[in-house]
């Protein structure tokens, strides 16, 4: 398989030449096509897989292809990660890979000042990523309204648990509109982790590497 046999738009194609990148991994193989037509996906991937590109690929494919504008103080797509260093990384993808789209992209964890990240999302963003603390914090203050998420990504859903944030996963996913896609990651798949997912996902497509 070749990135240009997964349907991907154009400038997409062209920030993958970019990149250097040649050759899909398995999980970009096999979940691009699905996530790109609008399934919910549950992948079963360790970092090193090239997971990130397997979600940010065919949801900047998706925002491309259906145009339109965030609103203010919102967010199309919203990623949850369990830390600043792996939400940088994300954000950073979505940049890469994004950069022949005029979409708008921004990252938001705690330990730092809000005030700037209030500022940030006043005209809303294509893509936000967060870590689920100061998301909330976010949200609670009026600076941030989820009610315009397309598309929602929980990143490494067992470290999110093993750090004590399922209630404020739970949180967040109750301020989403129902009608939405999702796609969940974890490295492991434990009963608690399994039951989270049967609640998010519709008829997921499975991918395991
Ligand atoms: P991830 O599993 O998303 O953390 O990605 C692991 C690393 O692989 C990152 O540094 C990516 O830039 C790189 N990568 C992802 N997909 C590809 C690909 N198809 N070809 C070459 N490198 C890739």
């Amino acid at each position: 398989t070749q990135f240009t046999d997964l349907g991907l738009a154009e400038p997409l194609l062209r920030a993958l030449t970019d990149e250097g990148y040649t050759t899909p991994t398995p999980i970009q193989a096999q979940a691009i096509p699905g996530v790109a037509a609008g399934r919910d996906l549950l992948g079963v991937a360790q970092t090193g897989t090239g997971k990130t590109a397997a979600f940010a690929l065919p949801l900047l494919h998706r925002l491309h292809e259906m145009g339109g504008r965030p609103k203010r103080k919102s967010c199309r797509v919203l990623v949850l990660s369990p830390t600043r260093e792996l939400a940088s990384q994300i954000r950073d993808s979505f940049r890469a890979y994004g950069r022949h789209l005029s979409l708008t992209s921004a990252v938001v964890f705690g330990g730092v000042p809000i005030n700037r990240q209030i500022r940030t999302l006043q005209n809303g963003v294509d893509v936000l990523v967060a870590t689920p603390g100061r998301l909330l914090d976010l949200t609670g203050q009026r600076a941030l309204d989820l009610t315009g998420v397309e598309m929602f990504v929980l990143d490494e859903a067992d470290q999110m648990l093993d750090m004590g944030f399922i209630q404020p996963i739970r949180q967040v996913v109750a301020q989403l509109p129902k009608r939405r896609q999702n796609l969940f990651f974890s490295a492991t798949m434990p009963g608690d982790i399994a039951k989270l997912a049967g609640e998010l996902l519709t008829d997921p497509l499975r991918v395991a590497v």
